[in-house]
């Protein structure tokens, strides 16, 4: 194996593996002392509470299967690696997924951007990216002694992947179809968003819509999705089935049901000026 301890800081030990293989041993090795890395933005935060004690990082930076953005006819294949300043900036995804770049703009500061990377975003299960990734629809490329390919919305709730590592994100182009993303939040607090939610018109008339925050793994609202097709589609019923569904938890600064109707109200305004029949 060629993983390297290549510094000793804070009795934490620093893994450089160049090879998807080498880092996925290392982390099997080492378990349950150990986690990946990639731009520790979010690992930083976790330090500074004090609830990261492990003592071995497999930093996954000099894995260049991890990298790299392209876009074919069908959709965009964007490595782990790449920043939300990248996602942000990158003309293929500004052409192929507009919607993207802009909701990649409103992840924390151009600072944090230039270091937080997607593959950490959707890794931590609370990134406030993955309602967008879920709504269109988009898959991941999964590292577990083989690659795998699968819906985000599966990994996000299969046990079985949570040792494994992101390597790319394949996002669809979601052309000729309304994509809208909204996050509620006090930025300038530093506080994380009130809620974050997002929908997509398909062409065929249905819809996709999913939600989270901050603290919770967001949630397709599947509920709410097939109150939407249906013929005859009534506000307020929808309204009453978005309150129930979002999946949403109350903490220091507010309540669940003040995030609920925060959110269920941003929806709401995109299927009214969408129209609904
Ligand atoms: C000041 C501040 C503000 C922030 N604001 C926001 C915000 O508005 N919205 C938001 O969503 N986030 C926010 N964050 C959190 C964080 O910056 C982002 O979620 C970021 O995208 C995480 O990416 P990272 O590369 O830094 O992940 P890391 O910190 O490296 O890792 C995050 C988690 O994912 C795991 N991991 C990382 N990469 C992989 C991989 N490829 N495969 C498997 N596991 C992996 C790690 O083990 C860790 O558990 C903020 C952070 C800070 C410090």
């Amino acid at each position: 194996m060629n993983g390297q301890v290549t510094k000793e800081r804070m009795n934490i030990q620093l893994w450089r593996p160049s090879a998807l293989d080498e880092a996925y041993s290392l982390l099997q090795q080492l378990a349950p002392d150990v986690c990946a890395a990639s731009g520790s933005t979010l690992l930083q935060l976790q330090w500074d509470k004090g609830i990261l004690p492990k003592q071995h990082l497999v930093s996954l930076e000099w894995i260049d299967e991890m990298r790299g953005i392209s876009v074919s006819d069908t959709h965009v294949s964007i490595g782990a690696l790449a920043t939300l300043s990248e996602c942000r900036k990158n003309s293929l995804i500004k052409s192929a997924i507009s919607c993207f770049s802009v909701a990649a703009s409103a992840v924390a500061s151009p600072a944090i951007r230039s270091q937080a990377t997607i593959g950490g975003n959707i890794a931590s299960k609370i990134g406030d990216l993955i309602p967008l990734l879920l709504v269109l629809d988009a898959e991941l490329i999964v590292y577990q002694k083989e690659l795998i390919r699968l819906p985000i919305g599966a990994w996000l709730v299969d046990g079985d992947f949570e040792t494994a590592i992101v390597t790319r994100v394949i996002v669809p182009r979601a052309e000729g179809e309304r994509v809208f993303y909204r996050k509620l939040g006090r930025r300038q607090a530093f506080t994380g968003a009130v809620a974050v939610a997002a929908g997509r018109f398909l062409k065929d008339g249905g819809i996709r819509l999913a939600a989270g925050h901050a603290d919770i793994t967001p949630e397709r609202l599947l509920d709410s999705e097939a109150k939407w097709k249906a013929s005859g589609w009534d506000p307020h019923e929808l309204y009453k089935t978005l309150i129930h569904e979002l999946p949403f938890s109350a903490d220091a600064f507010m309540s669940a049901a003040y995030r609920k109707k925060a959110a269920a109200n941003v929806i709401m305004a995109e299927l009214m000026a969408e129209g609904g029949e």
